[in-house]
Order: C-alpha cells, then sequence, then structure tokens
C-alpha cells in the first residue's frame, strides 16, 4: 500500500493513530518484499501476523503462504481489514492482544512461521513468550526497533548482549538482519527499525528443568549489569556451590554477567542444577 493510499484509508476510516499501540505503518514496498523474502514462504506455510494493521504486509504473506493468522489489537484496524480481506479464504482475524493471548492460550505454533512488524511496546515479551512456548514457530522474521535488533543478534561484550539475547538463543539462531529507516513508515518513528530472521534450533539445547534454571539465571545476572554476577547469583544459589561452579569453568568471581558466553551460561546451569 503506497503512502498516499494509506492516508487516504486513514481518513476516510477517520482513524488517528495511537502511539502506544506501536502504530507506524510500513509502506515502502521494497522492505516489505525483503521482510517476506526472509520468510522463503511455500504454498503449505502457516504463518501468524501479529498487528496486520492496515494490512500491508498481510497481502503479501497471503500471496505467498497456505495460511495466515493476523491477530490485531484495535477494533477500527480490524474493521478495515474484514472488508478489504472478504474474500481471501486463507486469512483468519482475531480481534485480540497478542501478548495476552499467547500467555494464557498456550498454543502449538511449531509448525508456523511468525511474520510481522511488531508493536515496539511489546515485541520483546511477545519474542520470549513464543520462544518459551512449548510450540515455538519454526521461524521468526520481525521487524521492530534496531535497539532490540541489536540485542537480539549481539555478542558477549557487546553492551547490547542481554537476558534477551540469552533467552532467545536458547530456541533459536539469529541468520540476517537489515536495517529500515524511519521515513518507510507512517507515521515515522523516533529511532530507526530492523528486520531479523531467527532460525528454530533443530532441538531444544535444555530440558524443562535446565531451561527453568538458566532463565533464572540469566535474569538474575544481568538484574544489575555492573555488578558481578557471582554476587547477584548468592541471592539464589548457596555460595560453595557457586564458588566450585566458578572454579570448575575457570570464572573469575568479579565476572560481569555480559562477558559469558551462551555456552558458558548453559555449562554453569548445568553444574549448579
Ligand atoms: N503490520 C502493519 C505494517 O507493517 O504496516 C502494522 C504494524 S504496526 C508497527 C503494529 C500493529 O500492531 C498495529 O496495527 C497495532 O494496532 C497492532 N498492535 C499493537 N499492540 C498489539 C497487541 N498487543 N496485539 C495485537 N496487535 C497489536
Amino acid at each position: 500500500m503506497k503512502l498516499s493510499e494509506m492516508k487516504r484509508v486513514l481518513a476516510a476510516g477517520d482513524i488517528r493513530l495511537t502511539k502506544s499501540l506501536g502504530q507506524n505503518f510500513l509502506h515502502d514496498g521494497n522492505q516489505l518484499r525483503r521482510i517476506v523474502a526472509a520468510a522463503e514462504l511455500k504454498g503449505s506455510d502457516r504463518v501468524l501476523e501479529i498487528g496486520p494493521g492496515l494490512g500491508s504486509l498481510t497481502g503479501l504473506l497471503l500471496a505467498e503462504a497456505g495460511e495466515v493468522f493476523a491477530i490485531e489489537k484495535d477494533r477500527r484496524l480490524m474493521e478495515y481489514l474484514e472488508q478489504c480481506f472478504a474474500d481471501a479464504r486463507n486469512l483468519r482475524l482475531r480481534h485480540d492482544d497478542a501478548l495476552e493471548l499467547l500467555q494464557h492460550k498456550p498454543h502449538d505454533w511449531s509448525g508456523w512461521k511468525l511474520v510481522a512488524n511488531l508493536p515496539y511496546s511489546v515485541a520483546s515479551r511477545i519474542l520470549v513468550e513464543l520462544a518459551q512456548a512449548n510450540g515455538c514457530p519454526a521461524r521468526m522474521v520481525v521487524t521492530l526497533q534496531r535497539e532490540v535488533a541489536r540485542r537480539l543478534v549481539a555478542k558477549p561484550g557487546h553492551k547490547s548482549y542481554g537476558a534477551l539475547t540469552l533467552l532467545i538463543l536458547l530456541r533459536y539462531e539469529p541468520r540476517d538482519w537489515f536495517k529500515i529507516p524511519a521515513s518507510c513508515f507512517f507515521p515515522e518513528p523516533d529511532v530507526d527499525s530492523a528486520c531479523v530472521t531467527l532460525i528454530r534450533r533443530p532441538e531444544p539445547l535444555l530440558n524443562q528443568a535446565q531451561t527453568k534454571a538458566v532463565t533464572k539465571i540469566v535474569k538474575r545476572a544481568f538484574s544489575q549489569r555492573r555488578k558481578m554476577m557471582f554476587k547477584l547469583l548468592k541471592e539464589d544459589w548457596p555460595e560453595e556451590k557457586l564458588r566450585s561452579a566458578f572454579d570448575a569453568l575457570q570464572l573469575s568471581l568479579q565476572a560481569r554477567a555480559d562477558v559469558l558466553s551462551f555456552e558458558q551460561f548453559v555449562d554453569l546451569t548445568n553444574l549448579l542444577i
């Protein structure tokens, strides 16, 4: 959908966009096509889209996927989408808060791909919720604030490396990402955006108990980035056990969480539980 058409639709429906719902719509055709290309869709694919907005991405997804399930929180946009896609047999629209739906109605998404330009205020929470679901999507192609994208692909030692990086790494490997300038959206957001592709690992690295423990360790270790991790972890684990785990991994007691690799967090967890 071109920018002029977008403005016309919004004016005709008297729809005023809401910042709190992250309503910055992507109107740049090239960027939309790059997002769809990153999803590598086949005719048999099922796609979950969170926040279809005015349906610019939805239309392209419908042309390439077997089925699209789109969840939109804004009723005014739902009404427009229902009219606009009245003939689309492979689209299911749901008026709901996607984060609440994911949290309260667990579903097996393992046979799905998430392709979405996410509402920025809840983007990280939606990703963590899906990554921690029993059946998490095979691939997630998500557009979000560039800073959040940096956190998803950050390496140890980088200032963006943190709990989000590690909680997603448990189930996914980041593949590519590309920047999307603010000028590609209407209205223009204050920050640049990026589209990141995350591929689900062939097998979960950890079982449920290990996942629960590593999540607790990661959250505690990054709760105060500047503090020594050993001191922070003492809140949850006996000092002696911690000390011998640090020794076994040759970790300095002075180390801060951001220098540990993902593998070191996994090893530490296995020594502590
Ligand atoms: N997909 C469209 C596009 O690319 O132009 C719109 C993306 S816009 C960044 C985010 C969309 O998510 C908006 O349509 C907004 O109304 C919707 N939204 C915001 N919070 C939501 C939530 N919790 N659940 C579902 N949709 C939500």
